[in-house]
């Protein structure tokens, strides 16, 4: 449910501090510390979850909570010509932070290709 190590389940308890822009029983969202576009946040559930590999049915009100929430908060973020969602998982995903986590990165130009082609 937490891990007492998790930086993200440190912040959901409070224990550190975050830019939050939302807080439910489910989900919370705050602002990334290192943002790479002008609006990018992070949707996470409150409760402890490694990688998506781990998810299952027990999870999933939160994890739609975070698909459902994403919009509302991107337009209040001032993403409200679009954006992109991105959960990096495991090696291959470039996860750093094992407490799954939704990016939300927004405009207000278009971002950058998804990944970079390979000719
Ligand atoms: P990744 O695991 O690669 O999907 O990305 C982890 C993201 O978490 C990075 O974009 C970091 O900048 C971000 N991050 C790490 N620590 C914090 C923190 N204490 N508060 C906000 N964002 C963080
Ligand atoms: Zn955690």
């Amino acid at each position: 449910m937490t891990d007492p190590d998790c930086i993200f389940c440190k912040i959901a308890r409070g224990e550190i501090a975050a830019t939050k822009i939302y807080d439910d029983a489910q989900v919370m969202a705050f602002h990334d510390i290192r943002p790479q576009a002008p609006v990018h946040f992070l949707i996470v559930p409150k409760a402890h979850l490694a990688t998506l590999y781990d998810a299952d049915a027990s999870h999933q009100q939160a994890l739609g909570r975070m698909l459902t929430m994403c919009g509302r908060l991107a337009r209040e973020a001032g993403a409200a010509d679009g954006f992109r969602t991105i959960i990096n998982t495991g090696r291959v995903g470039h996860q750093e932070v094992y407490h799954v986590h939704m990016h939300v990165l927004g405009g207000p130009e278009p971002l950058g290709a998804m990944l970079q082609r390979k000719k």
